[in-house]
């Protein structure tokens, strides 16, 4: 069977993408960062696989901080136990210590916002988390790599994702909390090399931004993890979609590889550690398409991806995106940056093609985000958008595979 002639029916089995959600959201629950749960979702997958014909699939374990919140409420109470001082002592000396304080929590929270490692990370205990991972090989000989991500776990549902109104104010305090303790390095450093002692007094206007920092981190580690559904049951159950053609139909030149991930609500982890084990073996060429809530609106590739900074996705990843875009002229696709970070942000930042594929809900029809949430759950997912995603990605990889291949005649046996 020629692989362009794929219908939808026989790309997408949208009875057996919701059981794969079904089970992960509602039988496993949810899949908090290095819990048992997580271990179980990639245990889920592993058999899936397996009974897909894959004989390549491997768990690996890594270890790290099974909570980002813990990393953000350390760089805060070390900022805000510089300013109490400076505010109920003063002098030279806590001004020094407060100015190091205020500069040990920018490194702090800049640091978990950019996958960087840092104090916070050093001190902070790591437990084991795992990726499942697999390979499916062309008809050919390779002429290129693509790696279709998911992850595994899911996020805590904290008051500040409850509603859109808190999720902006929150954004906006995330920011606010950031510069406060730039300022507080600026305003020390400053009353001490000018002697100007009146400034401690700017550490009134500081503590209280960064006391509410400190709470919501608290606070968030203390709330039950989301179903997940959506995030990011939507994007397992549509790789393993995509995984089952694939095995069935396989690509002329393409090898795809499939990674899922632990431990990307806590700062992409499970990609990095995936990164660094197999992403020289797989070469700068791969392309890798990470499929992150895509059961719920419109489809959108981003642009850009991070927290605090926006990183521009690689121009690869961008140009095969807008081409599969091209060719599907009756399916509405954004483009844009991203809210917060994805695994592809791992990608990035080491300069590798990588392309985050998400739905955004659209307002005219009355959805709205379930984005860590506990109402992230099987009844707000709708397959339909699913299968949109599927196409697309169908699609990318259908043309990067007739870029990337050599003529058919040479993959004759
Ligand atoms: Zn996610």
């Amino acid at each position: 069977m020629n692989n362009d002639s794929t219908t939808r029916q026989d790309l997408v089995d949208s009875r057996k993408i919701m059981e794969h959600i079904r089970f992960l959201s509602r039988k496993i629950g949810g899949r908090g960062s290095c819990s048992l749960q997580e271990r179980k979702a990639g245990d889920y997958i592993a058999d899936q696989l397996r009974a897909l014909g894959i004989g390549n699939v491997r768990s690996e374990n890594f270890h790290t901080v099974p909570s980002t919140y813990w990393a953000f409420a350390l760089s805060f109470a070390s900022a805000v136990t510089g300013s109490l001082l400076v505010l109920f002592l003063g002098g030279q000396d806590v001004l020094i210590l407060a100015a190091i304080m205020s500069g040990l929590g920018f490194w702090g929270m800049l640091a978990e916002t950019e996958f960087a490692t840092s104090w916070v990370r050093w001190v902070l205990p790591r437990q084991p988390s795992l990726n499942v991972s697999g390979w499916i090989t062309p008809k050919g000989s390779v002429r290129q790599r693509v790696v279709l991500c998911a992850h595994l776990d899911t996020h805590r549902t904290p008051v500040f994702y409850s509603s859109s109104r808190w999720h902006t104010l929150f954004s906006f305090l995330v920011g606010l909390t950031f510069l406060s303790m730039l300022a507080g390095v600026f305003f020390y450093t400053t009353a001490v090399l000018l002697g100007w002692g009146n400034l401690r007094w700017v550490s009134l206007g500081l503590v209280p931004i960064q006391l509410f920092g400190l709470g919501m981190c608290l606070h968030a580690d203390f709330t039950p993890y989301s179903p997940g559904a959506n995030d990011d049951a939507s994007g397992v159950a549509a790789v393993l979609a995509l995984a089952k053609r694939l095995t069935k139909n396989p690509l002329m030149g393409t090898e795809v590889h499939l990674a899922f991930t632990g431990c990307e609500e806590v700062g992409a982890r499970g990609m990095s550690a995936f990164l660094e084990r197999h992403s020289k073996d797989l070469g700068r060429e791969a392309v890798y398409i990470i499929l992150d809530e895509v059961g719920l609106g419109v489809p959108k590739y981003l642009t850009a991806d991070g927290l605090l900074i926006k990183h521009r996705t690689h121009p690869r990843a961008l140009e095969v995106a807008r081409q599969a875009a091209q060719v599907l002229p009756g399916m509405k696709i954004k483009e844009g940056a991203g809210q917060a970070y994805t695994d592809a942000l791992q990608a990035t930042k080491r300069g590798l093609i990588a392309l985050t594929l998400c739905t955004i809900p659209d307002p005219l029809s009355g959805d709205e985000s379930h984005w860590h949430r506990m109402s992230d759950t099987l009844e707000n997912i709708h397959v339909e958008d699913i299968e949109n995603c599927l196409t697309f990605v169908w699609t990318l990889l259908q043309q990067m595979d007739r870029q990337g291949a050599a003529p058919p005649s040479q993959f004759n046996e």
